[in-house]
């Protein structure tokens, strides 16, 4: 069995939408059976459900309820393309009523003046609701016996609304109970990503971008032999496509590369997002599904050897460096505590960190308490700040077994001013911070040695 999520511009439209149904029935033609889908909100769906929550709470009622006009248009304009009169009319109901609910929802709103985590989770959920039932119609429609379930049903998750966590033995029993009888009876089931509902029914949601998460969920849940995240691009690049003019695409990542990947700037996909899937070694495979003939990159948890010495090359902008010097002529221990509380104090995450006999650097890339920030490391300290660096960071797991490439990375990096240098006991990564003006020629430079 599969799971195949797709994420909102894959269903942004019947157009889209369409290809999903193609992808999905290429799937089931190649196993006989499934695959599970798991939906997000068509694109943009969440974003506008959520400011007509927050306009309607801050007394905006007219203006939210003429947002919720177009969303409705756009939802029954796509029944209309994908599904035929009888069922057709059945979704449209069931999305009016969704719509009719959310007005009624903005008008309490406008007079309580107050949109509590919950409520919001009650509107953000209708993006996922609507789709995956359109979508479960347009795929019986175009003649694939589909079975819509309402996630909420399915995800049993903790109260901690707006970023709620799965239960997942809870999850697990629900699911195979749910979904797998629908796949054994040849069905595709398909549920909404991103929500999911308390062990008392109240509706809750995972979190911005939840949807790989449900997918990952789902996968989990049934033991699905691969779960793939069909997005808009082909997969993960080997740098930066804005910077390297000729990325080429990584066909493989282990799980801790993608993390690596991730935490250093790189987009597509959160692998914490991907957890439960890897926690059980079910292989994540990322698709573009405007190009679903490509191979797209494999995540697992643990990759193959063979492949070129770097993985991947991600970057960073705009961060700053702080320099702390201890006022001291040397680190007094405690130092290191103070300075990190200080850090701690106004929440703000430090990525690369950096230290010789009597200072300190760190890097940062929320700015917004760094007055503060330099005023409290003032007090047992000399601070000094610098603004427009970058981080430039290559990622594999070769670089573990293989000295000689770390010492590469840097010897190409020769004629770069490097402002620091780390590689921590992980040993996986390789990242150094620079001016964000030498930024290109370090990036391309490192690409032409590893991967040109
Ligand atoms: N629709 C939700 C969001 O926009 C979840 C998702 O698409 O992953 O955050
Ligand atoms: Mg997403």
């Amino acid at each position: 069995m599969i799971v195949q999520k797709f994420g909102g511009t894959s269903v942004a439209d019947p157009e889209a939408i369409r290809r999903l149904i193609e992808i999905a029935r290429a799937a089931r033609a190649r196993d006989g059976r499934g695959p599970v889908l798991v939906v997000s909100a068509m694109s943009g769906v969440t974003d506008a459900l959520l400011t007509v929550a927050a306009r309607a709470g801050a007394a905006h009622v007219d203006d939210a309820i003429l947002r919720l006009g177009p969303l409705r248009e756009r939802h029954l304009a796509a029944i209309s393309a994908l599904a035929g009169n009888a069922k057709g009319n059945e979704v449209a109901a069931y999305t009016n009523a969704q719509f009719d609910e959310l007005e009624a929802i903005a008008r309490a709103l406008g007079v309580l003046r107050e949109v509590s985590p919950r409520t919001l989770d009650a509107v953000a959920s209708i993006g996922e609701l609507l789709s995956s039932r359109l979508i479960a119609i347009a795929l019986e429609e175009a003649g694939v016996p589909a079975a819509w379930i309402d996630a909420r049903r399915a995800i049993v998750t903790d109260d901690d609304h707006t970023r709620a966590a799965p239960l997942m033995r809870e999850t697990t029993t629900v699911l195979r109970a749910l979904v797998t009888p629908l796949v054994e009876e040849g069905r595709v089931p398909v549920l909404g990503g991103f929500i999911g509902a308390t062990r008392d029914g109240i509706t809750t949601t995972l979190g911005r971008g939840g949807s790989d998460y449900s997918g990952a969920i789902v996968g989990a849940g049934i033991d699905a032999r691969e779960i793939q995240i069909w997005t808009d691009v082909d997969g993960m690049l080997t740098a930066d496509p804005r910077i390297v003019s000729n990325p080429r695409l990584v066909p493989q990542l282990s799980f801790a590369e993608a993390s690596g990947l991730a935490y250093f700037g790189a987009e597509v996909l959160h692998p914490s997002t991907i957890l439960p899937a890897v926690e059980r070694s079910i292989p994540v495979r990322i698709l573009n599904s405007r190009r679903p003939d490509g191979s797209g990159t494999l995540i697992m948890a643990q990759r193959s050897e063979n492949g070129t010495p770097v993985t991947a090359l991600a970057c960073k902008r705009d961060l700053t460096v702080v320099d702390i010097t201890s006022s001291r002529m040397f680190m007094a221990y405690g130092f290191l505590r103070r300075l990190f509380e200080v850090f701690e104090r106004f929440r703000t995450a430090v990525d690369v960190v950096t230290t010789s006999e009597v200072s300190v650097s760190v890097t940062v890339d929320d700015r917004r308490h760094l007055d503060a920030i330099t005023e409290a490391l003032s007090e047992f300290a000399d601070v000094s700040v610098e603004a427009e660096m970058a981080l430039l960071c290559a990622v594999g797991d070769r670089l573990r077994a293989d000295a000689s490439v770390a010492a590469r990375v840097l010897r190409v990096l020769e004629e770069v001013p490097l402002r620091m240098v780390s590689q921590a006991a992980a040993r996986r990564n390789i990242t150094v911070v620079l001016r964000q003006s030498d930024l290109a020629t370090a990036m391309k430079r490192l690409h032409e040695e590893f991967f040109e």
